[in-house]
């Protein structure tokens, strides 16, 4: 049968046409006014993409870059900082803060699990930093209460900053960055903006620039503020991955065709489709008896499906791959072989999901053997789909 190459990770995802077609027409130079333009457009766009009115870079680099320099830039050597960590992301927030010299406060709870905000509440003392912790921790489809935790840091004082990695948060889960007091919430071009990796963003409250007057942590390529007086001029200050600048600004494009001309009514329009084909998602994998890695918390984001008992998920991953062409995740590190994960970030629509569901019908059966009721997971996703949408056209894919 004829196949088509179909991503379903959480990064990199599927890539939205426009964009592809606007980065492939591209040949402006960097220090032009018409790049200018464009670069200013898009740190304007992000702005309200991201939901803030707090200034935005974004950078030529994959999330982790951001990442480290939300660890650079804030802190010193020395400096006490709490990592909450849940899977290999928040793990990844530990590491680059051990890098830094930080001295790491950590709250850890089990993969597939979230934070107890009692536990935090407890650990935060005057002398905490900065705190870090995801939105969304993609290696196990868990969602973290951002607000819930953005609460108990701003309770603690302004000189408690909180940094949020929500590279596969924005645009599937609703923030009020500002409104919450998040000091640097970070996104990633793979994700729910629809284009290839390449490039970073980040929106950094007054406190964040505050900060960055007085930490002693080396910094050169990611120094924020240097960037920050650039990007006033409509420029960057080294070379922009410029062709990726002409499909971001494509892509807030598109979102904002969502929101018909609004972009944050658009940016609303696809967190409420990833929410929807992430219930879709859990009810067809609940209707074939399978269980869910992250019960009690799910993302909109992506969902971890834990793989039949005593049988290995890289054998799903691979059926999927060999006779539907598409691309499901396997656990990350320790969870390999325990899982699959099915994205739901950005470019996804209804029959992405129905059909990712009628194909893990398939897998199942012939990977266990056993016999399957087809069409099980199919209608059970049908099902939510009718009644959250009673018949409402989904706008991504419009
Ligand atoms: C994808 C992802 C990242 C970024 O990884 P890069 O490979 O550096 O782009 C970071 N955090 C989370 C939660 C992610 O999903």
């Amino acid at each position: 049968m004829l196949l088509k190459n179909r991503l379903f990770t959480p990064g990199p995802t599927p890539l939205l046409p426009a964009a592809q077609t606007a980065m492939a027409a591209f040949s402006l130079h960097h220090r032009t006014a018409d790049f200018k333009a464009l670069f200013s457009r898009v740190l304007s766009d992000m702005k309200d993409f991201i939901g803030t009115k707090n200034d935005v870079l974004v950078l030529s680099c994959s999330g982790t870059g951001v990442l480290e320099g939300s660890v650079s830039n804030l802190t010193s050597p020395g400096d006490k900082v709490l990592v909450l960590t849940a899977g290999k992301f928040g793990e990844r927030w530990r590491d680059l803060a051990k890098t830094y010299g930080c001295n790491v406060e950590l709250i850890s709870v089990p993969y597939g699990e979230t934070f107890s905000l009692d536990e935090i509440k407890q650990k935060l003392t005057p002398d905490i930093k900065a705190v870090y912790v995801q939105a969304t921790e993609s290696s196990t489809g868990v969602r973290h209460d951002v607000q819930g935790i953005s609460k108990l840091v701003r309770a603690n004082g302004d000189d408690t900053l909180l940094v949020v990695d929500a590279i596969t948060g924005l645009g599937t889960t609703h923030f009020d960055v500002d409104g919450w007091g998040i000091d640097i919430i970070i996104g990633g071009s793979q994700k729910a903006l629809m284009i290839p990796p390449g490039l970073a963003n980040a929106a950094f409250s007054e406190r964040a620039w505050k900060r960055m007057d007085t930490t002693k942590s080396p910094r050169y390529y990611f120094d924020f503020r240097k960037e920050r007086k650039n990007a006033a001029k409509g420029e960057s200050a080294y070379t922009p991955a410029t062709s990726l600048f002409a499909a971001l600004g494509a892509a807030l494009d598109f979102v904002r065709q969502m929101g018909a001309g609004d972009l944050a009514a658009g940016r609303k329009a696809l967190v409420d489709n990833a929410e929807l084909a992430a219930e879709m998602t859990r009810a067809g994998a609940k209707a074939l008896g399978l269980t869910l890695f992250a019960p009690t918390a799910p993302a909109a984001a992506l969902t971890a499906i834990n793989a039949p008992a005593g049988l290995d998920s890289s054998a799903l991953v691979k059926d999927f791959r060999d006779r539907f062409s598409a691309v499901v995740a396997n656990g990350q590190g320790d969870m390999k072989g325990k899982m699959i994960r099915v994205a739901h970030i950005g470019y996804y629509d209804y029959l992405d999901t129905i059909g990712i569901l009628g194909a893990l019908e398939h897998v199942l059966a012939k990977v266990t053997g056993k016999p399957v009721e087809y069409g099980a997971a199919v209608k059970a996703a049908q099902q939510v789909y009718a009644q959250a949408s009673a018949g409402k056209p989904q706008l991504v894919g419009v």
